[in-house]
Order: C-alpha cells, then structure tokens, then sequence
C-alpha cells in the first residue's frame, strides 16, 4: 500500500512518470495516490476530493498497490526528491475501515 506526504511533496510529478496508474497530480500542484479500476473494482483518487470516486489525502489515503506495480512504486519512492511516498505492507484494518 502506499500514500504520499503532501506537506513535503515537490510537485515536480516524477512518481506519476514511473507510474502513471498509481500517481497523479492535483489542481494544487502536488501528487496524490490513487486506484484505478483497471487493477481494482472501481476507481479512487485520494485527493481529499468531494464525492464519490475520492478519498482522503495523507496518511488517512492509503492506496493498494497492484502486485506488478510494486517494483514501480518503490522506484517511485527511491527517486521522490521529497522523500515522501510511502510504502506499507498490506494492511486489512484499513481495508475493512474503507468498506472493502
Ligand atoms: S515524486 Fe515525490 S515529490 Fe515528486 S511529485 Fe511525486 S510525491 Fe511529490
């Protein structure tokens, strides 16, 4: 699993470059997390957004990663400048907490 420290990130959109379905870039300027239903049943962007299809941003917006993502997600975190994506081992409390 993995989210993104927003307050550290430096916008300059590299994570979204290596994965392109795991990262992407908010209206702010800064990176977020996300799950896309072409690796999981629907799609959510945990961007602190309104409605259905968000989540929330930080350490409260956990993503899963798709297992043949994994080795992207950690170049991803190896080369963030702002050394704040971070990655968690599966965690099923939080899954249960989200209703999934
Ligand atoms: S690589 Fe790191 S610092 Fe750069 S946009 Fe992504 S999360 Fe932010």
């Amino acid at each position: 699993m993995v989210w993104i420290d927003q307050d550290l990130c430096t916008g300059d959109g590299i994570c979204e470059e290596i994965a392109p379905d795991v990262f992407e870039g908010r209206d702010d300027g800064l990176w977020v997390v996300k799950e896309v239903d072409k690796h999981f049943d629907s799609t959510i962007v945990f961007d602190a957004g309104e409605g259905e299809g968000h989540g929330p941003e930080g350490s409260r917006g956990v993503a899963r990663v798709p297992d043949s993502l994994i080795d992207d997600v950690i170049e991803s975190a190896e080369e963030c400048p702002g050394e704040c994506i971070m990655i968690e081992p599966y965690d099923e409390r939080i899954m249960s907490e989200r209703g999934v």
